[in-house]
């Protein structure tokens, strides 16, 4: 099912008191406002605070306001010092799941296998990927960027039956937009959209490809948002920096809210 998405990734960033008061006021922003129906808000706030953060959601919002992991691993239990299972983000009340993000398959060098096994362990746990995939600068530039963001999906995605693919959403991070106050263009996000659409189309057919969420991520923010978001491929955004702020991530959701209603 194809939602409009809008996703804070926390990261490793605010203290315990920060991310119950952010989800306070996004709960009491959601309270007020009406979304459109397809609109959903998640939170990616850092492990720690995870299950605080749900607990701070109120029952009215729950269809429309999830949260979830920035990562998983492999395994449902077991001697893994350090890890989290799939399954425990899923029995703390996440919904969803960051994987493959640009900054974890720098630091941590997770690859394409990796990442596989990482998706088909969320989606047994019962949990939505949201499968990060994006150039660098430097295939940007050589123009390779649609063949490379192609073969991310088809390494670790691909192998997945369409019941599962479908359950997956796809977001679109530029690295080079990553953190760095650079975005896409509108038009460069279209047209990777639209592109991986079509590589999805091929491998599974036009509806699934259709029926796919892609958000896009790299320093959206409330002053790009419309222009991003406007454009038909593009379902919403991986927000960064700024969902650390109550005030710039609602914007972003007024902003998403809005774009959908003048669809
Ligand atoms: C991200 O890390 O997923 C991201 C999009 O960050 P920023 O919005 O800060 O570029």
């Amino acid at each position: 099912m194809r939602y409009k998405i809008v996703a804070g990734n926390w990261k490793m960033n605010l203290n315990q008191q920060q991310a119950i008061q952010l989800t306070n006021d996004i709960n009491e922003y959601l309270s007020n406002h009406d979304l459109a129906r397809q609109v959903k808000v998640v939170i990616h706030p850092p492990l720690p605070y995870l299950a605080n953060c749900v607990n701070y959601i109120s029952e009215k919002n729950s269809t429309t306001f999830g949260v979830g992991g920035q990562n998983c691993y492999t395994q449902a239990s077991g001697a893994y010092t350090g890890e989290t299972a799939p399954e425990m983000l899923k029995d703390i009340g996440c919904q969803y799941v960051l994987i493959g993000h640009s900054e974890r398959r720098k630091y941590f060098n997770e690859n394409h296998s990796l990442l596989a096994e990482k998706v088909d362990k969320a989606l047994e746990a019962g949990l939505t990927p949201i499968f990060c995939c994006g150039e660098l600068l430097d295939i940007r530039e050589a123009g390779t960027h649609e063949a490379h963001v192609e073969a991310q999906l088809s390494e670790s995605l691909f192998h997945l039956s369409k019941a599962d693919f479908s359950k997956i959403i796809i977001a679109y991070e530029p690295v080079w937009a990553i953190g760095t106050g650079v975005t896409a263009s509108p038009e460069q996000a279209q047209d990777m959209h639209a592109a991986l659409r079509q590589v999805i189309a091929k491998k599974y057919d036009k509806d699934t490809a259709e029926n796919t969420t892609i958000l896009y991520g790299g320093s959206c923010k409330p002053a790009n948002a419309e222009a991003l978001f406007s454009q038909p491929d593009v379902d919403g955004g991986l927000i960064g920096g700024a969902s650390l702020k109550a005030d710039s991530f609602t914007k972003i959701i007024e902003i998403m809210t809005k774009c959908v209603k003048t669809m």
